[in-house]
């Protein structure tokens, strides 16, 4: 096992067991067989019939060579692909309760969020074999879910057993190893983001859970042009890494560690229905993937900037009142998102004074912040080179999006959520609409 994944396991809440390998698959009855017995429940197989094909059937051959009991698996239609609506959760909800069975998921994204969610709301442990390095959604809890119209995410504890064969997720469809690629890559400005919460004393790094996003992200990220011709050994990293992300997400209880300001984009294209009439729908990783360009390149106009030398009292004297900001989110959001937008930004909010001490920190601090941003950063192009040799998307383009609608997402992931970003470092400062403009001025990434 990953140093770093049996480190995580003595902290974290649910998950007991992960193997993370090639050929793991051949052992996954005995490791999901000793969860059946501990519960004294038979296990029932959830699938669609590609996941099936993939790594289904070899489940279920190793869980009868271990002696396992199983009730009739339940196998989803491959096609179209099965979406993570609430009507599904129940379905399996209801077989779980009717053979009083416990779920193994054989999938990745939807499939495991549904027979997360479904178990969760019996209150028993389930167990999932990955079948594509797509998300870092293994091992979180909570599953984003339809439910009557809305996309929510409901709560419900992550998974007690974790089997991930590195030679099934490098047989996936290339695209969704390029997700998970651009989720990945999301661990670098999310970890930015995080330096500036705590130097600022508003959400303070908690050790553990960063060494377990940050220790080998860089690597992991380093073999984007294996990753995409399929090579295993390439999956290592890729696969350990959105596992980590996971784990490190129950230590912390929360998202902090795995995700910052390049996420919201991508929730608020969700909410837009961006890519939504394609099949597969457009991936989370792929919206990310633009998402953490978009931000990479806002952190590198940022970083030109002296923030050792701003005058703050003329900072702070042009400060605006709340009503102000809040003048400004109804400008910029729409729908229920203004009302959210209020919310969560009025959590963020401080008055003048609020604002000079949050500031003076980083002021006084400047010149060793820099240096820690600078180090867990890359050059925008550097990561827009690795992101289309990964074969994720690296233009607006490429998911459906011009630049503009791109610059306009900015001011609303900055409401968007309470989690402070270096998008509220700017603001505060005076410079978000003067960097957003460079990000796409002649020279940036997508001019
Ligand atoms: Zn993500």
């Amino acid at each position: 096992m990953d140093d770093a994944v049996s480190k995580a396991l003595q902290h974290t809440e649910t998950t007991r067991v992960v193997e993370v390998g090639r050929g793991v698959l051949a052992n996954s009855g005995r490791i999901i067989n000793d969860l059946l017995v501990d519960e004294g429940k038979p296990g029932l197989l959830v699938a669609d019939e590609r996941t099936w094909q993939a790594a289904g059937a070899a489940v279920q051959e190793s869980l009868r060579a271990a002696g396992a009991e199983l009730v009739e698996p339940m196998v989803f239609p491959g096609t179209p692909t099965l979406y993570a609506a609430y009507e599904h959760a129940e379905e399996i909800r209801e077989r779980l309760r009717g053979s009083g069975a416990v779920g193994v998921a054989i999938g990745s994204g939807t499939l495991n969020d549904l027979v997360k969610l479904a178990s969760g709301e019996l209150d028993q442990p389930y167990a999932v074999v990955g079948t594509a390095a797509s998300m870092d959604g293994y091992t979180g809890f909570g599953a984003p879910m339809t439910r009557g119209g809305l996309k929510i995410t409901m709560p419900c504890p992550a998974p007690r057993v974790v089997v991930f064969d590195l030679d099934v997720a490098a047989a996936a469809p290339a695209p969704m190893a390029a997700s998970g690629y651009g989720d990945l890559s999301a661990k670098i400005p999310a970890g930015a983001d995080w330096i500036l919460a705590d130097v600022v004393g508003v959400d303070p790094i908690e050790p553990l859970a960063w060494e377990l996003v940050q220790g080998g992200v860089k690597e992991a990220l380093s073999r984007p042009d294996e990753l995409a011709a399929g090579v295993p050994e390439a999956y290592a990293g890729l696969c350990n890494g959105l596992v980590l992300s996971g784990l490190a997400m129950q230590v912390a209880r929360g998202t902090r560690p795995a995700s910052g300001a390049e996420h919201y984009f991508s929730h608020l294209w969700e909410l837009d229905h961006l890519g939504a009439e394609l099949d597969p729908p457009l991936s989370h990783g792929f919206k990310v993937a633009i998402g953490t360009l978009a931000m990479t390149a806002f952190y590198e106009r940022f970083l030109v900037r002296d923030v050792a030398a701003l005058d703050l009292d003329a900072v702070v004297s042009s400060w605006p009142s709340w009503d102000e900001v809040a003048a400004d989110i109804a400008k910029t959001m729409s729908g229920p998102l203004i009302d959210k937008g209020l919310n969560e930004t009025r959590e963020k909010y401080v008055d003048a004074e609020g604002l000079r001490a949050r500031l003076g920190r980083l002021v006084s601090t400047w010149p060793q912040t820099k240096q820690r941003l600078e180090a867990q950063l890359m050059p925008a192009k550097q990561l827009q080179r690795m992101l289309v040799a990964a074969g994720a998307p690296s233009r607006p383009e490429d998911i459906g999006l011009t630049p503009q609608a791109v610059q306009e997402t900015f001011p609303r992931a900055m409401y968007y959520r309470s989690r402070y970003t270096v998008l509220d470092v700017a603001r505060e400062i005076g410079w978000f609409g003067e960097l957003v403009d460079e990000v796409f001025a002649p020279g940036g990434v997508w001019s």
